[in-house]
């Protein structure tokens, strides 16, 4: 008799990237994780970490035209390590799609209806849902027989109540063009704001808790209960907070004046917004590690960057902890929220009125684990949790095909 499959394969599928995992849910520990970079490009990368067999890193360079090739050879270097996509153990692949609309509230498993659907929102999410297509289909061509199953960004936000939901303009035009705010990374959200509920040796439905999710791109969410009642990003990833290459937002009107006035086009401005704005666009570097950097050797525009950074987060604070009326928690998570103590100092400066502080050598700690940064008896609990996407996807996935 063989045993239940128990092994994962999340893929995380972008426009020129894979990401990819390969965990075991029943001995809950990871076998293999990478990544290619730059498909369609001479210069394509294949990373690969067995650790499963604790075998060194492995990379390939060379040319991979396509999503096809690219999964092929993400194939291959599982199969060298005895972990083939054609064994009998693998229960399920878990698909991350980033815009799931309105439809999709639930993890879901991939038919062609469901492939239709998720082609429908591309033009709502016009850089991600195709390069998510792509890779469902490649990897259903790998493996038709197995369950695939889609975990969207947007499906924890899909609790917002409708006036969070809404922007407040002429509703037939809205509903037209499927204009509301989505929200993106539910994925973290989710999996944060239960991690810290748990950290507090609570219920998720018991606590409240103001996630701030920051890596290049940025966003916050006020969870209450367990259910996400608002969150930052909106019909596309780029309102809410400034991230790394992002403006986040902004008044609607300088769109207008920079076609009118600049005489730019609507993709120039969307280039300008979503990859010249944010930290890198007031001064050139998005990455806090060189900001900070460069803070210290007395740099006046990186101080800026920061401080209309630390700013926006501030007012998102004050914004959710009138949202949730009490605030049990806030979880700083991603890239910099996990790694960046200055910015998590900065952000909680000055809110004790809120009842938010950190502790100055707590939040000194380097540590992969979740962990409380307030001060001992502090009436908000501020936390660095880190996120694990990828986790979350493999657990939602193994749960639906095991139910
Ligand atoms: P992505 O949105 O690409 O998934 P990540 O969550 O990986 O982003 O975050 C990447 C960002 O995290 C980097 O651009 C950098 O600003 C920040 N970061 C990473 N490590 C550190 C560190 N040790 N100190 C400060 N910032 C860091």
């Amino acid at each position: 008799m063989t045993a239940n499959p128990t092994r994962v394969l999340v893929l995380n599928s972008g426009s020129s990237s894979v990401k990819y995992q390969l965990l075991d849910m029943a001995e809950s520990r990871r076998l293999a994780v990478g990544l290619v970079e730059r498909i369609g490009e001479e210069t394509s990368r294949l990373v690969h970490t067995p650790l499963a067999t604790g075998g060194a890193r492995r990379v390939h360079e060379g040319p991979m035209a396509d999503h096809d090739a690219a999964l092929k050879a993400v194939a291959a270097e599982l199969a060298a390590d005895g972990l083939g996509l054609d064994s009998p153990q693998l229960a399920a692949i878990g698909h991350r799609v980033v815009h799931g609309g309105l439809k999709f509230t639930e993890p879901t498993v991939i038919d062609e209806v469901v492939l239709k659907e998720i082609e429908r929102l591309v033009p709502v999410a016009p850089l991600h849902n195709p390069a998510n297509i792509t890779g469902i289909r490649t990897a259903q061509a790998l493996r038709p027989d197995l369950p695939q199953i889609a975990v969207f960004d947007t499906a924890f936000h899909t609790t917002m109540p409708e006036y969070a939901a809404r922007y407040a303009i002429d509703v037939a035009t809205a509903d037209a063009h499927r204009i509301r705010r989505y929200g993106f990374h539910g994925t973290s959200h989710a999996y944060v704001s239960r991690r810290t509920a748990r950290l507090l040796g609570k219920d998720p439905s018991e606590v409240n808790v103001i996630v701030l999710h920051l890596g290049n791109g940025a966003s916050a969410s006020a969870v209450a209960g367990g259910r996400c009642v608002d969150t930052s990003m909106g019909l596309t990833p780029l309102e809410g907070l400034v991230m790394g290459t992002r403006s986040g937002d902004i008044d609607p009107a300088v769109t207008f004046h920079l076609k009118r006035v600049a005489g730019m086009s609507a993709d120039e401005i969307d280039e300008l917004l979503n990859k010249r704005s944010g930290l890198v666009g007031l001064c050139g570097d998005n990455d806090m590690r060189e900001i900070r950097r460069r803070i210290d050797e007395g740099d006046k525009a990186a101080a800026l960057a920061f401080d209309i950074y630390i700013h926006r987060l501030k007012k998102y604070l004050g914004a959710y902890t009138a949202v949730l009326g009490r605030v049990d928690a806030v979880a700083f998570t991603a890239g910099v929220g996990e790694n960046a103590a200055p910015v998590r100092a900065a952000a909680m400066a000055g809110l004790e009125g809120l009842g938010m502080a950190v502790d100055a050598d707590r939040n000194a700690v380097r540590s992969d684990e979740p962990r409380l940064i307030s001060p001992e008896g502090a009436r908000v609990a501020v936390a660095v949790v880190p996120t694990d996407e990828e986790l979350e996807i493999a657990q939602q996935t193994y749960a639906l095909v095991t139910a």
